[in-house]
């Protein structure tokens, strides 16, 4: 593996635009090469979104086998991979062990801190920073570029030696990527930011939405040829959770091109029908009763009712209980996803991350035109490709900007 640490020299500046991991990434990697970096945000502190991401244990990479986590970037593998294979889950580890925020593979395959928050590794992270001598200027949202190329803040304009953008998607705007830079970048294309991982809205009766919060722990669900065990949880207006992230990109495409689909859930996954049926026992008992007997929890148990409301055949219980009918209208809001489809077109950026439209200037994180389901690949893209950027643009200030 290259090591990305190189020094550069002369020394220049680079302005990074967002402190998010990928942002911070690279001016890791521009600072330790010598390069003076400044990096702003518009919002007051670094990193919201990764310090959100520790609110689910910060899941910062996956221990799968390389091929098998680089197929997980569907469509733009090609142009992320050697990204990764420079910067592939060994390195992004042993980052993080270097901060003291030693990693741990999950059951899953997924890759934690032990500390299972963000927090104690932003903390290390920024001192390193600091002592590297990254400035980081907070309140101060990029406004684009003055007709001389110079870089707009708020409250001042810079003129650095090269520039990074990692500006993020467009969920949860409030930790501050609010997807708002494709207008700063006029004639670059830009595939629309649509929700990533996120969950859709199914118009439920009045006692479904009040279980809200309810889990739904050990189902299946189907999407098409695609069957995947995991977990959900009933919103007010649908259903989110792991195994609906799963299914989403495929869920989303399909409602876009033909409308309403219909996702099927097993909630007794690890029983066959017939065994469930014993479960079960006599129809004599009432629904819920029988329900309850075959262990159905309670947001589970509202599924199924709801479908014998909407008309499903109630002669054979266990075959419903093993495929519930799930009617998604509309994926839930960009706001409200994990992370965002869409982005940088990947015309507009070459092999080392820089704009073909802005010499000298390089995208890298969620603002490129990529998506990834849940499992820490997302923070491995965003790590990767900030550190892909921070080469790219200690290779263009290494040729004297040509
Ligand atoms: C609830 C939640 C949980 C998640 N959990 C995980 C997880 O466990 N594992 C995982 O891999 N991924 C997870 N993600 C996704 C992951 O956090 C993001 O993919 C990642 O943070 C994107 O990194 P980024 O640096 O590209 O962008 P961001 O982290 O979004 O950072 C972009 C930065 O740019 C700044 N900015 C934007 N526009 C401007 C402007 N005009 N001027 C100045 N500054 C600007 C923003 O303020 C922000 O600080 C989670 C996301 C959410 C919402």
């Amino acid at each position: 593996m290259a090591d990305p640490f190189e020094a550069l020299n002369p020394p220049a500046t680079v302005a990074v635009i967002g402190a998010g991991p990928a942002g911070l990434m690279a001016a890791e990697v521009l600072a330790r090469a010598g390069t003076a970096v400044r990096v702003y945000d518009h919002l007051a502190s670094p990193a919201r979104k990764l310090l959100m991401a520790g609110r689910g244990g910060l899941n910062l990479t996956h221990g799968e086998p390389l091929e098998a986590l680089l197929a997980r970037y569907g469509g733009a593998r090609a142009r992320l991979e050697p990204a990764i294979r420079a910067w592939p889950p060994e390195a992004l580890r042993a980052w993080a062990d270097g901060l003291g925020a030693e990693t741990f593979v999950g059951s899953s395959g997924r890759v934690f801190p032990r500390a299972l928050k963000a927090s104690p590794l932003l903390r290390a992270w920024l001192a390193r920073l600091a002592g590297l001598g990254v400035v980081l200027h907070p309140r101060q949202r990029w406004l684009g570029f003055a007709a001389d190329g110079a870089l707009r803040f708020t409250d001042t304009t810079a003129r650095p030696a090269a520039a990074i953008l990692a500006l993020g998607g467009a969920s949860w705007p409030r930790l501050g990527s609010d997807g708002t830079w494709p207008a700063l970048l006029p004639g670059c294309a830009v595939a629309p930011l649509r929700p990533a991982n996120m969950g859709f809205t199914v118009a439920w009766s009045p006692q479904v939405a009040a279980l809200a919060g309810q889990p739904l722990k050990r189902i299946a669900a189907r999407f098409g040829a695609t069957t995947l065990r995991g977990e959900a949880m009933l919103t007010a207006t649908g259903i989110e959770g792991g195994v609906v992230y799963a299914l989403s990109a495929a869920l989303r495409e399909a409602l876009a091109t033909n409308g309403p689909q219909t996702l099927w859930l097993d909630l007794r996954p690890d029983l066959e029908e017939a065994a469930l049926a014993l479960k079960l026992g006599a129809p004599a008992a009432s629904i819920s009763t029988r329900l309850r007997k075959a262990g159905l929890a309670p947001a589970a148990m509202a599924l199924v009712q709801e479908a014998l409301h909407a008309g499903a055949a109630r002669g054979n219980l266990a075959a419903l209980v093993k495929a519930v009918p799930l009617r998604l209208l509309a994926p839930q809001p960009l706001a409200r996803a994990i992370s965002s489809a869409g982005g940088l077109a990947w015309e507009e950026v070459g092999a080392d991350f820089m704009l073909r439209r802005h010499p000298g200037v390089f995208a890298c994180g969620e603002m490129l035109d990529w998506e990834a389901p849940t499992g820490g690949y997302l923070l491995q893209g965003c790590f990767a490709t900030g550190v892909a950027a921070a080469r790219g643009a200690l290779g263009w200030l290494a040729r004297g900007g040509e």
